[in-house]
């Protein structure tokens, strides 16, 4: 007789996933057009696969990647039908390893950084849509290209043939009041409108567990939902 194991309740993931969906919702209407589209990636460090993939079951369409080894340890075991972003702090030597796998790397701050993906996404014959990462608080510990120094750089990486700049992604300090969050709607709203060629300035990346709501008020279209879905990391 085939015996049924007993396996963990993940019901968690699915109650808090309503949870988020449910707010969002309510502040789509609140703060946001109809045609708007917000997406909700499950951030997935320290989580396993097969609770993240619990989350692509229910839904989830995108995923966010903070570690290369990480990443490239848990890839094969993930559900085959998300999307997968990069967003942690990437090193040039490592480009490599994710270039095949992401459709997106979300945490580009240096012009160097770019040129690596540039040349990997070249020796793999596709163009690598990426978002300039600002360090919108101006904190000393964060990583992210200066604020005043957005604009020339993405003047400067839309040069090169196989990346596409899309947009912007930023974690606004802990304490950020709400004129943080406009400050950075207002850059992106400034370089969309630059209408600089070989770009594609759509996409907002901003907004955690702890300041999604915020973030959709300012015109976030992805937001990076960690402990709100998965629970506190250990
Ligand atoms: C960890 C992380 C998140 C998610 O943070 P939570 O507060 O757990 O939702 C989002 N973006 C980046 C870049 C992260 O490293």
């Amino acid at each position: 007789m085939e015996i049924i194991q007993p396996k963990d309740n993940y019901s968690y993931v699915v109650e808090n996933l309503n949870k988020i969906c449910y707010n969002i919702n309510v502040l789509k209407s609140r703060y946001r057009n109809d045609n708007d589209i917000i997406k909700t990636m499950a951030v997935t460090k320290t989580v396993a696969p097969q609770i993240v993939n619990i989350a692509v079951e229910n839904g989830i369409t995108l995923l966010g990647e903070n570690k290369v080894q990480e990443f490239v340890s848990k890839k094969s075991f993930y559900y085959q039908c998300a999307e997968i972003h990069f967003i942690g702090h990437l090193q040039t030597n490592k480009v490599k390893y994710i270039i095949n796998d992401v459709s997106m790397i979300e945490s580009v701050d240096s012009f160097r950084l770019a040129k690596e993906i540039d040349k990997q996404a070249f020796k793999n014959n596709k163009t690598m849509d990426i978002l300039i990462e600002v360090n919108i608080g101006d904190e000393e510990t964060k990583n992210g290209v200066q604020y005043s120094n957005v604009k020339d750089i993405i003047n400067e990486i839309s040069m090169l043939d196989n990346i596409k700049v899309k947009g912007l992604m930023a974690i606004p300090p802990a304490n950020a009041g709400e004129d943080m969050y406009f400050k950075l709607q207002q850059l992106f709203n400034e370089i969309r409108d630059m209408k600089i060629s070989d770009t594609d300035i759509s996409v907002l990346s901003v907004g955690m567990s702890n300041d999604y709501e915020t973030a959709i008020k300012y015109g976030s279209n992805i937001i990076r939902i960690g402990t709100a879905l998965f629970g506190k990391r250990i």
